[in-house]
């Protein structure tokens, strides 16, 4: 365990982090050269200081969030089978059925139930009262239990799956198995990602099409600039779930579609509405979702061969006690699955870094495409509502699946800094 954390640190260390921008740099020409970092800090600076704290206490807040969640269903999965309590609802499944699959599945929705009652109270507290403490969602608590009921429901269809492909592997390939199991994961994603946009979204959320001229038109224009057939924008009417400002691009094999939520439309002016479907198209663009499965899937892979390892060495010394059979039995799955979270939060910076690159990316599509710094400055600002503003490095560096806003910031004014070089540079 210490040498995988040790090798990760090392891998991130050697990371590129972004250039410190150097001092201006002689134009030639005469023009006064944008200074980046003063107009930085002077867009940093219009955030009020309380809105700050409040936003870092909050994204701080989440840090720990994310240790307590895993602790917590830690210690729900090893008290499943401490108890004997996995064993018993493997026996249940087992005198249903004969078949094999079949009984992976019974146990796969006895688990799924059981899991998300223990978790319900967690859950609650950090997905509805703390996002109400801070103001970042106006959703009635019935609204929020229907859709969690809801979100259970998809959790049993799906997940219950998943299980059962998952364990079936675990079977039929008792040394391989850890291979296998991440082609079934990585292929299920595909397939979820892909129907998200047609079945799953649409459960929870309203998207119509836009029809304002005056925001679709530029967007549409933008669009063909970059090589997207598209002729529809949609808008999805998330301000029943948050207040947050998003848009966003979901799909994969033509079900892709990029959508603005309402609170983006309503808050932000036609520039910076701009931008972020800009970066939006950015993604599109790069095919950042096939990179990312791929990414992604290597990491699923080590987690997997991380779950065989640990897997069948802790079968040996408790398996008999806890009345486990081999691994692929049904009553191992919490075991299972608790490797599997511990090997996926130790890559948790590895993840974030690999999802903050695309990010970046897509950042600076944006740009190229909107040509808009300032719209972009006064964008991530108003994302400063809910994402801590300023991080240190090796912080944005570990808990950031975005560009912190700081660096977003800068990296418009040094797109603007080179913008004004170049419209003043006498060669042109
Ligand atoms: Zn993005």
């Amino acid at each position: 365990m210490r040498m995988t954390v040790v090798a990760l640190l090392v891998v991130l260390a050697a990371l590129p982090i972004a250039a410190v921008p150097t001092a201006d740099a002689p134009t030639g020409s005469g023009a006064r050269a944008l200074d980046v970092e003063k107009a930085t800090d002077a867009y940093l600076a219009q955030l009020p200081a309380a809105q700050r704290q409040k936003t870092d206490r909050y994204f701080e807040g989440g840090y720990w969030i994310q240790l307590w969640g895993v602790l917590l269903t830690g210690a729900i999965l090893i008290a499943l089978l401490a108890t004997g309590l996995s064993a018993r609802m493997r026996d249940f499944a087992a005198r249903r059925t004969r078949w094999k699959w079949l009984q992976s599945f019974i146990y796969a929705e006895l688990f799924i139930v059981l899991l998300s009652i223990l978790e319900a109270p967690f859950g609650t507290y950090t997905d509805f009262f703390r996002e109400h403490q801070y103001g970042l969602s106006n959703q009635s608590f019935v609204a929020f239990m229907k859709e969690r009921l809801l979100g259970l429901a998809i959790g049993m269809i799906l997940g219950g799956l998943l299980i059962t492909g998952i364990l079936g592997v675990v079977r039929r390939f008792q040394r391989s198995w850890w291979m296998w199991a991440a082609v079934v994961m990585i292929v299920f994603e595909m397939l979820t990602i892909a129907i998200a946009p047609l079945f799953i979204a649409p459960l929870f959320n309203d998207y119509t099409e836009l029809t304002d001229a005056r925001v679709r038109d530029p967007i549409l224009t933008l669009a063909r600039q970059n090589g997207i057939p598209a002729s529809h924008v949609f808008v999805v009417d998330e301000s029943r779930q948050t207040t947050r400002i998003s848009a966003n691009v979901m799909g994969l094999f033509g079900t892709t579609r990029i959508s603005l939520n309402d609170n983006l439309l309503r808050r932000c002016s036609l520039g910076e509405i701009e931008m972020v479907m800009a970066h939006e198209m950015g993604h599109y663009v790069l095919h950042h979702v096939p990179k990312g499965l791929t990414f992604i899937g290597l990491v699923i892979v080590m987690a997997f061969a991380f779950v065989q390892w640990a897997g069948s060495r802790s079968l040996a010394k408790v398996g008999e006690r806890w009345r486990l059979g081999t691994l692929g039995d049904p009553a191992t799955l919490p075991l299972l699955i608790l490797f599997f979270v511990v090997a996926m939060f130790v890559a948790t910076p590895l993840l974030n870094t690999i999802t903050r690159v695309d990010e970046a990316e897509a950042d600076i599509f944006g740009l190229n495409a909107s040509r808009q710094p300032d719209a972009f400055a006064t964008v991530a600002l108003k994302l400063g509502e809910y994402r801590k503003l300023a991080p240190g490095k090796l912080e944005e560096m570990f808990f950031f699946d975005h560009p912190s806003g700081r660096s977003r910031i800068r990296m418009a004014m040094e797109w603007k800094r080179e913008e004004m070089l170049r419209a003043s540079s006498p060669a042109r």
